[in-house]
């Protein structure tokens, strides 16, 4: 089993919806995103996914989040934009993009950080 894994950041807004702290308020956070896809096999110049591609899949969602308040996107204006379910949202929206890859590849991990020292972790 290989696994390849890539780091971006992003910076957004948020308000989580029915907490009793003060993370009720609207604040930002300098998110860290990492996403791991795995496969059996390698193609035929060594590589499992070209981390160009996945880094081009992940900045098209980073797109939709950077610089704004998640709790106006969808489907955020629903689900609350804690750091696991954003996380969540990540995992969901890369599935399928990696499709076209030479070999078979799955996303097994997205982790997701508010700041150096918390994360959220989703595994499929
Ligand atoms: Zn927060």
């Amino acid at each position: 089993m290989f696994e390849i894994s890539v780091q971006q950041t992003f910076s957004a807004g948020h308000a989580l919806r029915e907490y009793k702290g003060k993370c009720e308020n609207v604040h930002g956070h300098n998110y860290r995103v990492e996403v791991t896809v795995a496969g059996e096999a390698l193609n035929r110049i060594g590589l499992l996914v070209d981390f160009t591609d996945l880094k081009r899949e992940m900045k098209a969602i980073i797109d939709r989040l950077d610089h704004q308040f998640v709790n106006d996107l969808e489907p955020f204006t629903k689900l609350n934009p804690s750091a696991e379910n954003i996380a969540r949202y990540f995992y969901d929206e890369l599935q399928g993009s990696l499709r076209a890859n030479e070999v078979p590849v799955a996303v097994t991990q997205v982790r997701l950080w508010e700041t150096d020292g918390q994360s959220a972790t989703f595994r499929p």
